[in-house]
C-alpha cells in the first residue's frame, strides 16, 4: 500500500500505545482510535515497506468493546489514547502488556506467568480520578485567553475546561481565572514570542481532606490586580492555597524554581491511608490516589513484614512508600536523587511521628553500593542477622529507563529475602528481571495495577524471592 490509499481493516490486535493493528494482504497498518474488533475505514499517512500508519476514517462495524467516548475531545486530546475502548478491554489490553513483555524480555515461561501473575487491579469509577492538573494557557484567534490541553504531540491547546479524568472543581477555578484575564486584559502567555503572562496553572485537590491548591505560573514576578483574582479564589469551598511560581525562561519545564504564596499557605494535606503529607506545588505526589493506596497496599502485602525487618526503598521519593512500608518495620532507608523530595520525606516522617525511617540523597546506583562498601570492610566475619549490609527487603520504584546494573549487582550482594519492584515501564521491568533472576532470585507474583484509567500506561508490582532462603 503506499500514501493516501483507503481500505476497510479487520483490527486484530493492538499495539503498545494502545493503536489498532490489522492488515491487509499481509501488510500491516497501524490505526490509533481504531478498537480491537472493529471493522474501519482507513486511510495511509505513511507507509513503509512491510507496515504503515493509517488515519481512521470511519467505523464500518464498532467492536463489542468500542464505547462512546465521555469527553468529546477523546480523539484530539494528548491526555487520553484509549477512551473509546471498554473499560474491562482496557484492563485486559494492560495485563497483556505486562505478561507479553515478561515473556518475550524477561524470558519467563507461559506456565510460570500463568502461576504468578494475579487479576489486573483496576478502578470502580474509572474517571475523575487525577487529583493534579495542569493547564497551559494560550490565546486563540479571536484573541481570547484560552486553556485547555495539548493536542497529542503538538503544544496546540484545545480549550476544554472540563476534563473527564480530572476534578470538577478544575471546571470553576479555570472559567474563574480566564474571566478575571478578559475582564484586566492580562495575556497570556506566547511560547514563541516569549511575551505574556500567565503561562500554566496547576491544580491540586487533596482527595481525602478536600483541600484545594492553586498555582498560577507566570513569566514575570507578579500579576496585575491579583487581589480581585484572588478573592473570588479563596471563597470558593476547600481553597487552601492560592501560590504564584515565576518562570521566565523558554522552556517546556512548567513550573519555576520557587513559588510565593498568594493567599492561605503553601501547601495542602493529603492522607494515603493513614498517612498524612504536606504536598507543596513543587513537590511530586502520585496523581491518582484511589488507586496509589491499593498499589503501597500491595507492596506491602508482598513485603509481608513482620516488625523488625530492615527495609530499603529506593527511588523513594517523597517517602510515600518508605512511610508506609515504616509502620510495619524494624527500620527503612530511602533513597532519592531529588533533594527537594527528601526534605518532603523528613517534614512527611516527622509529621507522622515516625521514627525508624532515614533518608538519603543521591543517585540509588551510587548511595547503596557507597553504603555496602562502607560497612562490608567494618564487619568482615559479621554476616547474617544484625549485619548492617543485610537487608531483608528492598523495594525498588524506578523511573521509565528501570534499575542501572551496578544497583542491581548491590541488591544481589545484600541477599535480601525479598525484592519488591514497583514498576512504570513494563520492558524495562522485564529485563530487570530477567538478571536479578540470573543471580538467584525468583519471580514469585506479579500484578498489574491501572493508575491511569484512558491511558496506555501500566503500573506493576512484582515480588521476588531468593531461591536458596
Ligand atoms: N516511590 C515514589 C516515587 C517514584 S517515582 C512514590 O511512589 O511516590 C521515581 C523517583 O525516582 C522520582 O522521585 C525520581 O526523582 C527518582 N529518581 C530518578 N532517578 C534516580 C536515581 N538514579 N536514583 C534515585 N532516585 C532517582
Amino acid at each position: 500500500m503506499k500514501k493516501n490509499d483507503t481500505a476497510a481493516v479487520k483490527i486484530t490486535d493492538i499495539g503498545v500505545n494502545g493503536e489498532g493493528i490489522g492488515k491487509v494482504d499481509g501488510y500491516t497498518l497501524f490505526i490509533k482510535d481504531a478498537v480491537i474488533g472493529d471493522t474501519v475505514e482507513a486511510k495511509v499517512m505513511k507507509a513503509k515497506k512491510n507496515y504503515g500508519y493509517a488515519r481512521l476514517m470511519k467505523v464500518l462495524s464498532p467492536s463489542p468493546d468500542r464505547v462512546t467516548p465521555r469527553c468529546e475531545f477523546a480523539r484530539k486530546c494528548g491526555g487520553c489514547q484509549i477512551q473509546e475502548m471498554s473499560y474491562g478491554r482496557q484492563l485486559a489490553f494492560k495485563e497483556q502488556k505486562v505478561r507479553g513483555n515478561l515473556e518475550r524480555i524477561g524470558g519467563f515461561s507461559k506456565e510460570l506467568l500463568d502461576r504468578v501473575m494475579e487479576p489486573v487491579l483496576g478502578m470502580e469509577e474509572p474517571f475523575g480520578y487525577r487529583n493534579k492538573a495542569q493547564f497551559p494557557f494560550g490565546t486563540d484567534k479571536q484573541g481570547n485567553p484560552v486553556t485547555g490541553f495539548y493536542a497529542g504531540r503538538t503544544h496546540d491547546i484545545i480549550p476544554n475546561t472540563d476534563c473527564a479524568l480530572g476534578a470538577p472543581v478544575n471546571r470553576e477555578i479555570l472559567e474563574t481565572i480566564l474571566g478575571f484575564m478578559k475582564k484586566y486584559q492580562i495575556p497570556s502567555y506566547d511560547e514563541k514570542t516569549g511575551n505574556g503572562l500567565i503561562r500554566h496553572v496547576l491544580i491540586r485537590c487533596g482527595s481525602a481532606t478536600g483541600e484545594i491548591m492553586v498555582c498560577l505560573v507566570v513569566n514575570g514576578e507578579e500579576i496585575p490586580h491579583a487581589d480581585a483574582l484572588i478573592d473570588r479564589l479563596a471563597e470558593m469551598p476547600g481553597m487552601t492555597s492560592i501560590t504564584l511560581s515565576p518562570n521566565t525562561r523558554r522552556t517546556n519545564v512548567i513550573m519555576g524554581d520557587s513559588f510565593k504564596v498568594l493567599w492561605g499557605q503553601g501547601y495542602i494535606t493529603d492522607y494515603i491511608g493513614n498517612i498524612k503529607y504536606q504536598i507543596s506545588p513543587l513537590s511530586f505526589y502520585q496523581v491518582n490516589p484511589v488507586q496509589t493506596e491499593k498499589l503501597y497496599s500491595l507492596a506491602m502485602e508482598y513485603a509481608d513484614l513482620k516488625g523488625g525487618e530492615t527495609v530499603w526503598d529506593l527511588y523513594c521519593g517523597i517517602g510515600t512508600i518508605s512511610l508506609f512500608l515504616a509502620q510495619k518495620a524494624g527500620k527503612v532507608y530511602g533513597v532519592e536523587i531529588i533533594p527537594q523530595a527528601i526534605d518532603d520525606a523528613r517534614k512527611n516522617a516527622e509529621i507522622n511521628g515516625i521514627e525508624n525511617a532515614e533518608f538519603f540523597v543521591g543517585k540509588a546506583e551510587e548511595v547503596l553500593p557507597r553504603w555496602y562498601r562502607e560497612n562490608e570492610g567494618a564487619e568482615a566475619g559479621l554476616r547474617g542477622e544484625g549485619s548492617r549490609t543485610r537487608a531483608d527487603v528492598i523495594v525498588v520504584d524506578p523511573p521509565r529507563k528501570g534499575c542501572d546494573e551496578a544497583l542491581l549487582d548491590t541488591i544481589v550482594k545484600m541477599q535480601p529475602e525479598k525484592v519488591v519492584y514497583v514498576s512504570c515501564d513494563p520492558a524495562t521491568l522485564a529485563r530487570d528481571l530477567k538478571v536479578l533472576c540470573g543471580k538467584g532470585y525468583e519471580l514469585e507474583k506479579v500484578r498489574a495495577v491501572d493508575m491511569f484509567p484512558m491511558t496506555v500506561h501500566v503500573e506493576t508490582v512484582v515480588l521476588m524471592s531468593r531461591k536458596d532462603k
